[in-house]
């Protein structure tokens, strides 16, 4: 298993009260696999990638709970190896490349910085060699042109390609893709995600991919665990998901589907706040076929190539 995530609970500290962000979520990548993660902006996607890389701010912490990559426990490894394996085991490319970039600072030598940052090569000449390697993996048109430009000379299909060119540098085991398509127009995000289902094919790229757009989950995702409220809700395999739905909450998201955009409308009645969550199933208040024991137990994550948290459905 490449990353492996069991019952994580994150919690917030804020002056209004205790943010239960994240309340049990477990989900498991597989070496080689693109594995989605979805939902709603504020259902704790993010917050489930900072607590896997320590990167919470101050006021975060992981309460309890196991991160393990390719076997090795994240939250019991000491801050140097972090730093290691930020960018090194696991990469992450972001929704806007261009913030991620040095603005003053030419493509090819940014490339190159990650590159020495990884790899000890002998001469100028090996880490050229290294840069080119990985225009060509993520098949950057105009190489030569794209190491002499700035970052905003450059179209945002083809900064995404450099933040990719930049994490592969380090040979990542595992590549954390946050919403890396939403600022693009369709024909440049389904070149992207293409590039990102290459790489998995031709070179075996783990992918943990954050999204809120179930177009983009159908489009590239192996496997999807869907998010509600700090809660995993479902787990599938994609087309498994989309034919056949089975948490109340992911079957709302299906039906509100607005032809064929793919984008997240909102299921009826509002995001609970994460302050003050309901009692039991943190979905009930909305769930229409919720019972008196949802609101009392909260339902456990049951099954094994399907799973859902639902007292009321079978996996
Ligand atoms: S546990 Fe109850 S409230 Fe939660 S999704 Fe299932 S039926 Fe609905």
């Amino acid at each position: 298993m490449m990353l492996r995530v069991e019952n994580l609970v994150t919690r917030f500290h804020t002056y209004d009260g205790v943010v239960r962000a994240l309340e049990g979520v477990s989900f498991e990548v597989r070496e080689g696999e693109i594995f989605g993660l979805v939902g709603e902006t504020g259902c704790g996607k993010s917050v489930t990638t900072y607590s896997t890389l320590r990167l919470l701010p101050s006021t975060g912490r992981v309460h309890s709970g196991r991160i393990t990559l390719a076997g090795e426990s994240l939250l019991d490894a000491s801050e140097s190896r972090m730093r290691e394996v930020r960018g090194g085991e696991i990469a992450m490319i972001f929704q806007d490349p261009l913030s991620a970039l040095n603005p003053v600072m030419r493509v090819g030598d940014q490339i190159a910085e990650a590159v020495q940052l990884h790899d000890d090569l002998p001469d100028a000449e090996a880490v050229a060699a290294r840069v080119e390697e990985v225009l060509g993996q993520v098949r950057m048109p105009d190489p030569a042109g794209a190491t002499r430009a700035f970052p905003h000379e450059l179209s945002g299909g083809m900064q995404q390609r450099v933040m990719i060119a930049m994490a592969l540098a380090g040979r990542p085991k595992l590549l954390i893709a946050d919403e890396p398509t939403t600022a693009l127009d369709v024909t440049i995000q389904s070149q992207v995600l293409q590039l990102l289902r290459q790489l998995k094919q031709e070179a075996g790229l783990t992918v943990l991919l954050i999204t809120h757009d179930l177009g983009v989950v159908a489009e590239l995702c192996d496997r999807v665990a869907v998010m509600y409220a700090g809660t995993i809700v479902e787990t599938a395999p994609v087309e498994e998901l989309f034919s056949d739905p089975k948490h109340p909450y992911t079957q709302g998201l299906l039906a509100a589907l607005p032809g064929a955009s793919g984008m997240l409308a909102p299921v009826p009645g509002r995001v609970p706040d994460l302050l003050a969550p309901p009692s039991g199933c943190r979905f009930n208040p909305r769930c229409p076929l919720a019972v008196d024991r949802c609101r009392e137990e909260p339902p456990a994550l049951r099954g094994e190539a399907r799973q859902v948290a639902c007292h009321e459905v079978e996996p």
